[in-house]
């Protein structure tokens, strides 16, 4: 399994080590053929080179659309060398077998990420190059394939090893690599495409991440990991600047995210914001005056969880907020932005990550969100969805007043990002109790109390802060109990989707309390 190089095609935008890759093979008398550009960088280097355009007896055309598409290619790299037919056939049409391919395609995921307007997109969508490659990967049994700069090393030494020769595992594992990128390469056209035209529909697009770093391990030290980015633009942990900090671990970046798209639904229009993460779910978040007095009353909501916690901040991190956070130790801190005097009080805390994204991203943006499950991925819309007061429905005989009303709404916002089944308690636009992930609504609603009164005992406060505070929770209440644990624990207004069977049992047992209660018609499960 053995096969010699003889002839070459070199067919490369990315011109990165051409020149000695060329030289290695011309040295192992092997013949070079090359398109246009490539041919011409490998004359300069003073290589012999045979153009394409000659095999196929075409000029390259339509602007290099069509250079390579021929026979006289295609039948070079797909002929079985073990099949007498394919041989009679290459004889018959005097069609020259090769035995190597490197290419490497239009620069399309670049072209698109600096912005180029649509024409030129369309024009860095490459056809031949990955018509080549599939091709000769196919026929890895004979014909080796080479798609990226940093596998030519590679290459050479199989070459040194086998005296010019290739072997079957070297092959095998050059066309694995070849059909994943050509896999990621029509992935990332078709994801250009579908934002393009503004449809994202799931099956009528393709999915794909560009490596972006290998991670040390996963959710646990045996697991292997690693991050890929889709290209977004979208200001979040994919695009951030670490400024300072050890590299993010697979658990930092997903709680990060968690952290920031939680902060981001707070309009730094209306104050600064402060959400505490760990785990996935938050254990406090508050607006306050100024970003270090939300920050401080997000802390306040569980101070034994921030412990080691992910913060976001929705606007940049200043000074006080910066000395504040250095009180405890603390993961990662992502923020829009950071002043000169915050970043050098971080400094001095070398294992806190600080990372900065230049603006927070739109929570009402369309965008995919993806699960995997043994077999398959699951695709859906992201939940974007929005609840403003013209969308509340009031249930009961007493109706929210008007502070009841902005605390229902920001517990409503932070209940979107808790693991469900989801209860959060909310005073004065601060969480007091998080009750997160429980399979019953009523366990999560006694935890909920029992946080805020454990925040009591923390503080050292005369009264659980759940008394007098409001209620949000994910998804209806299917019975009154989660409910009246919530009026039991002091609640005095309650923010939930309804559509139980039971919303008549569950609005008899609030207006029997002296609750408020609205249905907000949205749920927002999320597991
Ligand atoms: P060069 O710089 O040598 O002129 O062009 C190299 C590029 O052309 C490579 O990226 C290769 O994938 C691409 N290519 C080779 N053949 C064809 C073809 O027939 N059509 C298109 N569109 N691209 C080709």
């Amino acid at each position: 399994e053995l096969v010699p190089l003889r002839r070459a095609l070199i067919s490369v935008s990315d011109k990165t080590g051409l020149e000695d890759l060329g030289r290695a093979l011309a040295e192992r008398g092997v013949e070079l053929l090359s398109t246009g550009g490539t041919a011409e960088a490998l004359r300069k280097a003073g290589l012999k080179v045979t153009d394409v355009a000659e095999v196929t007896g075409f000029p390259e055309m339509m602007d290099g659309r069509v250079k390579t598409l021929h026979p006289n290619v295609h039948g070079g790299l797909l002929a079985l060398r073990s099949n007498p037919d394919h041989q009679a056939a290459l004889e018959t049409h005097g069609i020259g077998a090769i035995d190597l391919l490197v290419v490497n395609l239009y620069p399309f995921e670049e072209t698109v990420a600096k912005g180029a307007d649509y024409a030129e997109c369309v024009e860095n969508i490459d056809i031949g190059g990955p018509a080549m490659i599939r091709a000769a990967a196919k026929n890895h049994a004979f014909v080796t394939v080479v798609v990226d700069t940093q596998d030519y090393g590679a290459l050479l030494a199989e070459l040194s090893t086998h005296d010019g020769a290739t072997a079957l595992g070297f092959r095998q594992l050059m066309a694995r690599t070849a059909y994943a990128r050509t896999a990621a390469y029509d992935a990332a056209v078709s994801g250009w495409m579908a934002a393009a035209h503004q449809d994202q529909t799931p099956y009528r697009r393709a999915f794909a991440g560009v490596l972006a770093q290998p991670l040390r391990y996963g959710e646990n030290p045996h697991q292997q990991a690693a991050f890929y980015v889709d290209g977004s633009a979208r200001p979040g942990v994919a695009t951030a600047e670490q400024h300072q900090g050890k590299a993010l671990s697979y658990n930092n970046i997903n709680d990060t995210d968690a952290a920031f798209e939680l902060v981001a639904e707070f309009d730094p229009a209306d104050g600064p914001a402060c959400a505490i993460i760990k785990h996935a779910n938050p254990c406090g978040v508050a607006r306050g005056a100024t970003l270090a007095e939300a920050y401080g009353r997000a802390f306040d909501c569980d101070r034994t969880s921030a412990f080691g916690g992910i913060i976001a901040l929705n606007q940049p991190l200043d000074a006080a907020t910066a000395e504040a956070i250095t009180g405890i130790f603390t993961e990662v801190v992502i923020a829009p932005g950071a002043d000169p005097a915050a970043r050098a009080i971080f400094a001095a805390k070398k294992n806190l990550r600080l990372l900065t994204t230049g603006g927070l991203p739109d929570p009402r943006a369309t965008s995919l969100s993806f699960r995997q499950v043994s077999g398959g991925f699951l695709v859906q819309d992201k939940d974007n969805g929005h609840i403003g007061p013209e969308d509340l429905r009031v249930v009961t005989r007493r109706a929210p007043e008007p502070g009841e009303l902005a605390d229902l709404l920001f517990a409503w916002k932070v209940a979107k990002h808790v693991k469900s089944n989801a209860i959060v308690y909310v005073k004065d636009q601060a969480t007091v109790g998080v009750g997160a992930g429980q399979m019953s609504r009523v366990d999560s609603s006694r935890i909920a109390a029992r946080k805020a009164a454990d925040m009591a005992e923390v503080l050292g406060l005369a009264e659980s802060p759940a008394i007098g505070a409001v209620l949000a929770s994910d998804a209806f209440f299917p019975f009154a109990d989660g409910l009246m644990a919530a009026a039991e624990a002091g609640a005095r207004a309650v923010i939930q989707p309804g559509g139980s069977m039971r919303d008549d049992e569950v609005i008899a047992a609030a207006d029997k309390a002296g609750l408020a209660m609205v249905f907000t018609g949205m749920r927002h499960f999320r597991h």
